[in-house]
């Protein structure tokens, strides 16, 4: 019997459910990738829906997936275009009886994954599905996906207490060569997908390379290597370098790394060298990575409604002067202004920094978070569906739990996690002669010191595009406003 893998978002081999399933069942596997031209369109606000940092990542992470298809004796068929058409195609050629996959949850890849199952059904193949993205396999919760708590900590308490994470499953050691007469395909490049060639930039936190065996290598070297998860939740806030925390996100979000072989990987490390605080929380962070994939299976298309998953009709602005001042960090506030630039120059942000822009684009310039969730949906080498628009829908204030109107004081922010000011330094050169305590603030600089510091205001650094304390307060009024017509 043959049976095709079609592998999307989990570009590995290790902890693989269909691949295993399959083989258990003694199937001859046939694994495929399909590059989807609209995975490569553009998003409703017109940014490039895979920017460029994230087709390089992918692109180096299918190339990996076929190099250690070819070790094991198999090899990945590459095709471009649409899965619903391809895969009942390749289906019948190869005479293959079935189709296994990992389901996605949100709902384009959910759309494309029925459009594939009802192609093949209608040809008379048999269609099996599976999960794999989580630490937690939703049959494993204590309670219904649809009775998902609405808050966090009420999801992790009781996951904590009543779930096992199960373990993982092993990696294939060999695998049956694909028919002779099956053409394997040739990686497109980026050209051919019509996307920018990513230029490295050394300023970046790590150059990422894409790919199960990049993926695995970093968890090494940041567990075991370099023992950083030792003092990981001292570091985690960090926004300068490799090592302030793991970096895994972009080979987890396209699931080169299974979330089940780290949480292995620090219960080895709890028994081998030390059991902690900060081993604890980087289980606890991918925790909050499950939650969001749960959050969007709850409540489907609502993640990303502007009323958010609380169906709050704030009254968000498109005003894209504004907008683009924000995404090309010009808005005259340092720290904004930096993690901008690092996104746009690398496609990577640390949680900090996502923190401290988002909240700056929709508590003081009051902007449509979509734009914001979009502009790192097409930028970010880790974006991940789930939590990129849960995250978003949280820091606009129209998550599940949201809370009132809370927002990120961008001064003081600066002030706690860039004391020194070297973040800011290093992404906006201009300011790198003021001293610490000033080079947060550069719109108090007296032109005499402006001189001094060889900037000047308006010229080489633009001046505050709002005031931070009236921003607040109008779109505070805004905000509430809106929660006392939803009351
Ligand atoms: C506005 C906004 C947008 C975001 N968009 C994404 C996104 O598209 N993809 C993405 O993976 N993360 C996203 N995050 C979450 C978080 O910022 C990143 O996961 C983290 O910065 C990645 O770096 P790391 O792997 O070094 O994280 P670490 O601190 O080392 O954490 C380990 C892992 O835990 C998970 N994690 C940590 N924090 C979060 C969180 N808040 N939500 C969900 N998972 C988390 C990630 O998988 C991460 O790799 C977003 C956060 C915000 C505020």
């Amino acid at each position: 019997m043959k049976v095709l893998i079609w592998f999307r978002n989990d570009l590995r081999l290790h902890d693989h459910e269909p691949l295993q399933d399959a083989l258990k069942a003694g199937a001859e596997v046939i694994p495929v990738y399909c590059f989807d031209p609209r995975q490569f369109g553009e998003t409703s606000f017109g940014f490039p829906k895979t920017g460029k940092f994230r087709a390089k990542f992918l692109l180096e992470s299918v190339a990996d997936l076929r190099q250690s298809l070819q070790q094991k004796g198999s090899n990945l068929i590459i095709r471009v275009g649409k899965p619903e058409d391809i895969l009942p195609a390749l289906a019948n050629e190869v005479d293959a009886k079935a189709v296994y996959w990992h389901e996605e949850v949100a709902s384009e890849e959910a759309d494309i994954e029925n459009a594939v199952a009802d192609h093949l059904e209608a040809a008379g193949k048999t269609v099996q599905t599976y999960w794999g993205t989580t630490l937690y396999h939703p049959d494993d919760l204590p309670f219904p996906v649809k009775k998902l708590p609405a808050v966090f900590t009420q999801f992790r308490k009781q996951v904590e207490k009543y779930s096992t994470v199960y373990e993982t499953l092993a990696t294939p050691k060999q695998l049956s060569p694909l028919p002779k007469s099956l053409d394997p395909g040739k990686m497109p490049t980026p050209e051919t997908l019509g996307i920018e060639v990513a230029d490295p930039d050394d300023r970046g936190v790590l150059p990422f390379k894409g790919g199960e065996t990049a993926g695995l290598a970093r968890l090494q070297d940041y567990i075991w290597d370099t023992d950083c998860l030792k003092v990981y939740k001292e570091t985690r806030n960090g926004m300068l370098g490799a090592n302030y925390s793991s970096k895994f996100s972009p080979w987890l979000a396209l699931g080169c790394l299974s979330p089940r072989r780290i949480h292995e990987a620090v219960q080895d490390y709890e028994n081998e060298r030390v059991r902690n605080d900060s081993t604890y929380w980087l289980v606890f962070e991918l925790l909050w990575r499950d939650y969001f994939r749960f959050v969007c299976q709850k409540h489907g298309d609502r993640v990303f409604y502007p009323s958010g998953l609380r169906g709050l009709k704030i009254k968000w602005k498109q005003d894209w002067e504004r907008f683009d001042a924000w995404r090309e960090g010009r808005t005259g506030y340092p720290l904004v202004d930096a993690n901008m630039r690092e996104i746009a120059a690398t496609g990577f942000m640390s949680n900090r920094g996502r923190q401290n822009v988002a909240s700056f684009l929709t508590k003081n310039l009051g902007i449509d978070w979509r734009m914001g969730a979009e502009w790192f949906e097409s930028l970010l080498v880790d974006y991940d569906v789930c939590s990129n628009w849960g995250n978003w829908n949280y820091t606009a204030g129209v998550g599940n739990d949201a809370r009132g109107f809370r927002y990120f004081n961008i001064p003081k922010q600066s002030k706690d996690y860039d004391p020194e000011g070297n973040y800011v330094k290093h992404w906006l050169p201009e300011l790198k002669d003021i001293p610490a305590k000033k080079v947060h603030s550069p719109w108090s600089l007296q032109p005499v010191e402006q001189k001094r510091f060889n900037v000047q205001l308006g010229v080489d650094y633009p001046h505050p595009i709002v005031d931070l304390q009236k921003s607040v307060q109008a779109n505070e009024k805004i905000y509430n406003a809106a929660m006392d017509r939803s009351a």
